[in-house]
Formats: structure tokens, sequence, C-alpha cells
């Protein structure tokens, strides 16, 4: 690897409980922030979750409110925070994805509450002090300290039962999180580290979670790689690929993990010509070139190669090139609409890619 000269590693700022059987520790955790009063929050879909944390919590419980969304809408976030005041909270349980984290964050940033998180998927929203939100259509994201969860538990035994295309999706949105933290421009050594050792316990775990989803060890190391990659995401800045599944996403309601999932070998071997040092780990892990490499994993787990499966339409890719070209981010290799243009297409088509 090769490390910048200077750099600056901030210190991690969240405390993490990881292991099996974890949930057990959800009052422990909440008391230890100085809190007495929980809104634990989820989706519809794990209300019963939330009921379960809710009994364990007991007199620590302030309520529940389950109706966390993708993409955070504003109005859910609304809702939530009015329960939250009505409910006298001083703090908030999120179990779930990362629409569970975000609605979190969202009440987090408008109220000052602590947060506890317990991730069920890989996505990989906890460690992170950053919040996307949509209101009347718009996705807009913003970082503050403010949005960066005070404690995370991760159990394994919760994962258990995640399918396994979202199990193989969201671990691609994770090793997105981690490859664009290799060439990340304020990466330091120990993102590095975090980077490459998240890649490499995916690589390790994921094909034993699809052989056989109720693998204990497998999962355990999934997760942990997902931690890995969550916190690579939290403290350094994204790229190119993180910026065209935001356009897939907010402005062509593309699913999230799915969009990371097919964008990933594309973006990666489109960054690997200006970054090959940076990204050469990838490529040995994968056993290919970095894209090439990346587009047979994903492929050998059954994940989606296509984004014309998704739902996007040709003419689509215009128009998300220009969006994606209209305001200068940083990454590693320059691009042109027309670059982008080709990126998009080859993911529309699930074209292997051969950089
Ligand atoms: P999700 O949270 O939307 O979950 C998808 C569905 O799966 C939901 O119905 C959920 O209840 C269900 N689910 C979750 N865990 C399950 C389990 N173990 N078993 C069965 N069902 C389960 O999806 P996601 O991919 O986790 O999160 C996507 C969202 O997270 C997007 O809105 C994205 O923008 C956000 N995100 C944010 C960050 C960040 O740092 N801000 C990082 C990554 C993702």
């Amino acid at each position: 690897m090769i490390h910048p000269r200077a750099f600056v590693f901030p210190g991690i700022a969240t405390k993490v409980i990881f292991g099996h059987g974890t949930l057990a520790q959800v009052g422990d955790a909440v008391r230890s922030l100085g809190r007495g009063k929980a809104l634990v929050l989820s989706t519809p879909q794990q209300a019963d979750q939330a009921r379960d944390v809710v009994d364990r919590l007991g007199a620590l419980a302030a309520g529940t409110f389950t109706e966390a969304a993708m993409h955070t809408p504003v109005d859910v976030t609304d809702r939530a925070v009015a329960a939250y005041q009505a409910a006298g909270a001083d703090c908030v349980v999120a179990i779930g994805g990362g629409s569970t984290t975000g609605l979190g964050k969202a009440i987090a940033v408008r109220t000052s509450a602590d947060q506890v998180v317990i991730p069920t998927t890989y996505a990989g929203s906890e460690m992170t002090d950053i919040l996307g939100e949509t209101d009347k259509g718009e996705k807009t994201t913003r970082r503050d300290p403010a949005i960066r969860p005070e404690l995370v538990i991760y159990d394994v035994d919760l994962t258990l039962g995640l399918p396994v295309s979202m199990t193989v999706t969201s671990a691609l949105n994770a090793i997105a999180h981690a490859v664009e933290g290799l060439y990340a421009a304020d990466a330091n050594p120990i993102t590095d580290m975090m980077a490459l050792e998240s890649i490499r316990a995916f690589k390790r775990g994921l094909p034993e979670v699809v052989a056989d989803p109720a693998n204990t060890e497998a999962r355990a190391e999934v997760l942990y790689g997902a931690w890995l990659g969550s916190t690579t995401l939290g403290y350094v800045s994204m790229a190119l690929h993180h910026k065209l599944c935001h356009v897939l996403g907010g402005s062509f309601g593309l699913p999230h993990a799915e969009t990371h999932a097919i964008m990933l070998p594309h973006t990666a071997g489109f960054n690997a010509i200006a970054v090959p040092e940076q990204l050469r780990p990838v490529a040995e892990l994968m056993g290919g070139t970095v894209g090439g490499g990346l587009w047979d994993f994903a492929k050998a787990l059954g994940a989606p190669l296509r984004l014309s499966d998704l739902g996007l339409e040709e003419p689509d890719l215009d128009r998300a090139a220009e969006i994606a070209t209209r305001q200068p981010y940083a990454n590693p290799r320059k691009f042109t609409r027309d670059d982008i243009k080709t990126i998009l297409t080859d993911a529309w088509r699930g074209t292997r890619s051969v950089t």
C-alpha cells in the first residue's frame, strides 16, 4: 500500500459491542450512555423485533415507532420526532437495516438524542456521520458529528435469517465502502487496514454464507466485514461509486443495495487505472483484475448484474450521466460525461468489466 506521508486519524467515536447474543446487553447499553427512556425504531416488517427490544428494556423503554422507510423520508421523520417528544424519550434504539438507522440519525440530528444501533443487514450506516434524506422526491446527503451513533450492538444471531439475496447485495454495498475507502483522498493507514480486512472477511465468509445461511461462523465473519466497511465509510470521503449510486437511487428510484452491487465492478474497474497500487490487493483477493474479479465474485454469489433488471430504461442513461457530472467531486481518475455514460451502459447491460 502507498500511504500518504502525512495524515490525520480522527479516532473512532462509536463504542462497538460485537458477538452472539449481544442483544441481551441493550439495557446496559442505554444505561451506559446515562439515558433512561428509549424510543425503539424499526420498519413495519421488523415491528416484532422492536417489541422484543422493548421487552428487554423494561422500564427503560419509552415505546416504539415502527414506520422507518427507505431513503429516510422527512415526513416520516417529522412523525417520529413528534412520537419521540410525546413519549418523553432521551435516546433511540434502532433495530434493522440502513433505513432504520437513518431514521435514528434523523431524529438525533434534530433532538440531540443518543443512538444505540442494532444492525440486521450489512449496509453499514451505523458507524458513519452521514445522513441521506428525501423530501418531495429529492434526496440530499449531509455529514455532521451529531449524526454519528454513540453505540452499536452487532449481534450475529440477528443476521442468521437475512435472506440470501439481501445478504449478497447488502454485503456488496459494504464492500463498496471499503473499496472506495482504499483510494479516498483523506484515507489514512488505519482506514486502509480496515478496508482491506473488510474485503478479506467478505471474500472468506460470503460464499460460505450463501452455501449455508445459518452458518454462524461465516455469518460472524461477514458481519465483522460489515463493521469494518462501515467504519471506513465513516472516516473518509467517498467518490465516483457512491456518487453514481446516489444519482441512481435518488433520481431514478433504484433500490439501494442492488444498485451498489451492480455498479461496484464498473466503478472500481474504471478507477483501477488511476490507482493501481491502492487497488492491487482487491485484484489479488478477487483473483483477477479489480473490476473483472469483483464482477466474477458477484456473479458467483448470484448477485444482480444488470441495471436494466432494476427497471432503468436505456434513455435514462444519458440523464443519469448528465446529473452525475453536474457538480465536481473528488475522484482518483478524471472523467468526462462520456466516461460516465460508458460505465452506466456497461452496468446497464451487465457487461463484465475488463480493467
Ligand atoms: P433497509 O434497511 O431498507 O432494509 C430492507 C428491508 O429488509 C426492510 O424491510 C427491513 O426491515 C428488512 N430487514 C432488515 N434486516 C432484516 C433481516 N435480518 N431479516 C429480514 N429482513 C430484514 O435496507 P439496507 O440495505 O439495510 O439499507 C438501505 C438504506 O440505508 C438506504 O436508505 C441507504 O441510503 C442507507 N444507507 C446509509 C448509509 C449512511 O452512511 N448514511 C450507509 C449505507 C446505507
